[in-house]
């Protein structure tokens, strides 16, 4: 179980690391897209991943589930070597844009009750086990009276919900949603951030890609920010008023550089924007 690996070099440990990538690099159409990342996720912690549009959020997380594989480096979950990790039941995942409604029309039951597959021996009808997480998973994100509703339907925010519903009807440990928030309006916002705070407190590790925090930024522990495909900043949330200061923007010297989050690289940009960096265009990446 525990991924001991050749040469003597320290055995990851399942209890302090939910998730890990370490060194890791991927290539993606023949170009570097991430660089040497190295990210450790604690059991338990809450971890928004941020970053300006194509920095390589998206790319970091399939990485970490193992959907792309690694030019160098390493990834491990709960301590496995990604590739010899098989407990796919504790792992709970929303992808980037809603696709539950895409022209199947199947009911948001369905969808969910599709989250307990990988709990099910192949062929078997649903326990009642399995109807038991469908129904709780449904409460959870205040979706048990739209069941019979066909998931095409409903609104985008509540496709997203049917999306994490079936995601927690696996009862997984860890969590990865991208981009949860992005065009779900304020209600529907402050409905995930109640149902993820719930999560939070039965002990569920959480790495949640966002552009912008709004409701879910208390329950944020720690801000990894990505920029160019590589790590740039980790460590505590920045605030508010340090994300809305004129002062972010084109030059200006942002006090948490230097400080124990700032992950400083000989060959890295300078400038470590806040987590809500502003997209940046090719051509000034090359500065
Ligand atoms: P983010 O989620 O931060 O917006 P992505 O991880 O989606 O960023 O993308 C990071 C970079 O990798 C972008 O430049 C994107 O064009 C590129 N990229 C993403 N997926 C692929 C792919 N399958 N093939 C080639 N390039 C890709
Ligand atoms: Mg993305």
């Amino acid at each position: 179980m525990s991924g001991a690996t050749a040469s003597g070099t320290p055995v990851p440990d399942p209890a302090t690391e939910a998730v890990a990538a370490q060194n890791a690099s991927v290539v993606l159409g023949g170009r570097p897209i991430l660089r040497r990342v190295d990210l450790v996720v604690r059991p338990g912690e809450f971890v928004a991943l941020m970053g300006a549009n194509g920095s390589g959020k998206s790319t970091l997380v399939r990485t970490l589930l193992g959907l792309y594989p690694t030019a160098g480096g390493e990834v491990r979950l709960f301590g496995d070597r990604i590739d010899d990790f098989d407990d796919w039941h504790r792992v709970g995942f929303v992808p980037q844009r809603a696709t539950a409604g895409s022209g199947i029309p199947a009911s948001v039951w369905e969808v969910v009750a599709a989250g307990r597959l990988t709990h099910r021996r192949p062929f078997s009808r649903l326990s009642r086990a399995d109807r038991a997480a469908i129904d709780e998973a449904l409460e959870v994100v205040g979706l048990a009276d739209r069941r019979r509703d066909t998931v095409s339907h409903l609104s985008g925010g509540q496709q997203q919900r049917v999306l994490i519903a079936r995601a927690l009807a696996g009862h997984p440990e860890v969590f990865f949603l991208d981009e949860p928030t992005a065009g779900v309006d304020l209600p529907n916002q402050e409905v995930l951030a109640a149902t993820l705070g719930r999560l939070k407190e039965r002990g569920a590790t959480i790495v949640l890609v966002a552009h912008e925090l709004g409701p879910l930024a208390p329950l944020v522990e720690r801000a990894v920010v990505m920029r160019d495909g590589r790590v740039a900043y980790d460590g505590p949330p920045l605030g508010d008023h340090e994300v809305h200061s004129p002062l972010f923007g084109e030059s200006h010297t942002h006090h948490h550089t230097g400080t124990p989050g700032y992950v400083g690289r000989a060959d890295h940009v300078p400038h470590v924007g806040s987590p809500v960096d502003r997209p940046t265009r090719p051509e000034e990446e090359s500065r």
